[in-house]
C-alpha cells in the first residue's frame, strides 16, 4: 500500500480543486493505469494509488480530515495520531456530521423537540397461564384500558370541519423567549408559550369527545397467540399495542409477562420435563411395564429387572415444545422405589422366606407388645 502519498499529488490536482475536477482527474488516471489496459510494470501499483487517493478526495469527511491532519482516521485506525477520534468535531463544518444529527433529533434544540412526535408509553400486562397452557400455547383475547388517538378528530383535537392553526406567538414551537432582569443584567430565557400552552397549535373549536386533547381513554381488545413452550417470566412484545404517542408519534408497545402456575406432578426446565414415578420394590426387582403420565398423554415404559431407586429414564420427545425451534424436549422419569410399610403376617413370612433363600438372617423389628411379653417372662 502506498504509504501516506499525498492524494492531491497522486491525482495531479490542486488543493482547491472542485469535486468535478477531482472526478475528471481520477477517470483519466484510472483509465491510464488500469491493469487490463496498461501492461507496463508499476501500472497496477499506480492504479491502486489513484483509487486510494480518490477514495479520500471524493468523500467530504475523509477529505476534510485529510486537509486538517494530513491523514485519514479510516486508514490508520483510531490510534493513528491526530487523524483519529479527535478529528470528529471538525466534520461539522464539512457538512456531513451535523446534518445527520439534526435529522435524527429534529433540530436538536429543545424548542423544537418539545413538539416533536414522541412514541407512546409501553404497557405491561401480566397473564397467568396453567402449566399446560404454557406448554401447548393458547389463543386468547385480552382487554385493557389505554390512551388512544381520539377517533372523532383523529388526534387533531379540533371539532370536525374546523381547522387547527399554528400558534402565531411562538410560531408553533411552543416556547417563547423572555427577557428577564437580573442583578447581572438582562438575561434571555425560554418559557412555555402562554397562548398555546406549549402545544404550538391553536384549536379554535375543541373536539367534544377528547376535549381538544386528541387522546381518549379506550377499552382496547387484542387477540394474543401465545406460542407453545413459553415459561414463567417470559415476555412477549406486541408492537403498537401500548399507548398513543404524543404529537402524532407512534403507539408504544405492549409487553405481556407470563406467570406460569406450577404443575402438581410435573416439573419443567425449558423444554425438559421431570417426573417422579413411585414403583414397588417388587417392580424394581423383577422388572415391569408401567404407564407413565406425560403432557402428551400416558406412555408405556419398561422398567428393567434390578432397577435401583433414583434411576432416571428418558422418554424422548415427550417434553415440552421447544420455544424457538422445532420438536419437543424429553421427559425424564426418576423412579422412586417404595419400601413397603405395615405388612401383614403373610407378607412378612414371604419376605423372611426370601431372606432365608438369599442366605440372609433378618431378625426383624419386634413390636411393642412382643417386647412387653418378653419383659414379663424375665
Ligand atoms: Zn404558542
Ligand atoms: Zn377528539
Amino acid at each position: 500500500m502506498a504509504e501516506n502519498r499525498d492524494p492531491y499529488e497522486v491525482l495531479g490536482v490542486s488543493k482547491d480543486a472542485s469535486a468535478a475536477e477531482i472526478k475528471k482527474a481520477y477517470r483519466k488516471l484510472s483509465k491510464k493505469y488500469h491493469p487490463d489496459l496498461n501492461k507496463e510494470p508499476g501500472a497496477e501499483q499506480k492504479f491502486k494509488e489513484v483509487n486510494e487517493a480518490y477514495e479520500i478526495l471524493s468523500d467530504p469527511q475523509k477529505k476534510a480530515q485529510y486537509d486538517q491532519y494530513g491523514s485519514t482516521g479510516g486508514q490508520q485506525g483510531f490510534g493513528g495520531g491526530a487523524g483519529g477520534f479527535g478529528g470528529f468535531n471538525d466534520f461539522g463544518g464539512a457538512g456531513g456530521f451535523e446534518d445527520i444529527f439534526s435529522s435524527f433529533f429534529g433540530g436538536g434544540s429543545s424548542s423544537r423537540s418539545r413538539n416533536a412526535p414522541r412514541q407512546g408509553r409501553d404497557l405491561q400486562y401480566e397473564m397467568t397461564l396453567t402449566f399446560e397452557e404454557a406448554v401447548f400455547g393458547k389463543k386468547t383475547s385480552i382487554e385493557y384500558t389505554r390512551n388512544a388517538v381520539c377517533k372523532t378528530c383523529g388526534g387533531s383535537g379540533a371539532k370536525k370541519g374546523t381547522s387547527v392553526d399554528t400558534c402565531s406567538k411562538c410560531n408553533g414551537t411552543g416556547v417563547i423567549q423572555v427577557a428577564r432582569q437580573t442583578p447581572l443584567g438582562r438575561v434571555m430565557t425560554q418559557q412555555e408559550c402562554d397562548v398555546c400552552h406549549g402545544k404550538g397549535k391553536i384549536i379554535k373549536e375543541k373536539c367534544a369527545t377528547c376535549d381538544g386533547e386528541g387522546i381518549t381513554r379506550e377499552k382496547h381488545q387484542v387477540e394474543v397467540s401465545i406460542p407453545a413452550g413459553v415459561e414463567d417470566g417470559n415476555q412477549m412484545r406486541l408492537q403498537g399495542q401500548g399507548e398513543a404517542g404524543e404529537n402524532g408519534g407512534p403507539y408504544g408497545d405492549l409487553y405481556i409477562v407470563f406467570n406460569v402456575k406450577p404443575s402438581k406432578i410435573f416439573e419443567r426446565k425449558g423444554s425438559e420435563i421431570y417426573f417422579d414415578l413411585p414403583i414397588t420394590f417388587v417392580q424394581a426387582t423383577l422388572g415391569d411395564e408401567v404407564k407413565v403420565k406425560t403432557v402428551h398423554g400416558d406412555v408405556e415404559m419398561k422398567i428393567p429387572a434390578g432397577t435401583q431407586t433414583e434411576t432416571t429414564f428418558r422418554l424422548r420427545g415427550k417434553g415440552a415444545p421447544k420455544l424457538r425451534s422445532d420438536g419437543n424436549g424429553d421427559q425424564h422419569v426418576t423412579v422412586k422405589v417404595q419400601t413397603p410399610k405395615n405388612l401383614n403376617l403373610k407378607q412378612k413370612e414371604a419376605l423372611k422366606a426370601f431372606a432365608e433363600a438369599s442366605g440372609e438372617h433378618v431378625t426383624g423389628e419386634e413390636s411393642f407388645f412382643e417386647k412387653l411379653k418378653k419383659r414379663k417372662k424375665r
